[in-house]
């Protein structure tokens, strides 16, 4: 065991250190926005439910940044749940294949109300590249209600931030 200690402290520490890296402003800023608004409407917790309902996973690469270091979205209090039972939120990606129509059908009646559904990046919104074929329902909205699209291929973190606050201060 000592040898062992031994080791280890002549070893000594052989990954990198954390770089400091400043935080980008607008996201500090529409951040602290978005966590006085969940503060207020849903005591500081609010869930969401991801939904891949076809799409290339491009979108997924974004949304799943929300929560590494660097954006950290849980600071905020938003949070992503494994259940839609859970949710405040559906996040859809799309385009919605006509496989999983049925399951974001139900996925969507199994989620209480209130609940938003927001559709997410060009394929979610519209269809995208893919459109409507015998393998695609195209946009999300062709298939349960939508309330708020963020388009982009993929929307960035930050749009998708600044997507969340515009559901819920002065919304369309
Ligand atoms: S919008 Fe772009 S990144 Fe997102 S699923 Fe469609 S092709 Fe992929």
């Amino acid at each position: 065991m000592l040898r062992l200690y031994g080791k280890i402290f002549r070893t000594g520490m052989l990954t990198e250190r954390v770089p400091t890296v400043p935080r980008e402003e607008a996201v500090e800023r529409e951040g602290a926005r978005l966590k006085a608004v969940i503060d207020k409407r849903f005591r500081g917790s609010l869930a969401i439910r991801q939904v891949d309902a076809g799409s290339c996973n491009g979108c997924e690469l974004e949304i799943h940044a929300l929560n590494n270091v660097y954006y950290n979205v849980e600071r905020f209090g938003v949070h992503f749940v494994a259940s839609p039972r859970h949710a405040d939120i559906l996040l859809v990606t799309g385009p919605v294949s006509r496989h999983m129509e049925a399951a974001l059908k139900r996925t969507y009646e199994a989620t209480p109300d209130p609940k938003w559904v927001i559709a997410v990046g060009d394929c979610g919104v519209c269809g995208g590249e893919f459109g409507v074929s015998y393998a695609s329902c195209g946009a999300v909205s062709e298939v349960i209600p939508v309330d708020l699209a963020i388009p982009g291929c993929p929307p960035t973190p930050l749009d998708l931030l600044r997507g969340l606050l515009s559901l819920f201060v002065n919304p369309k």
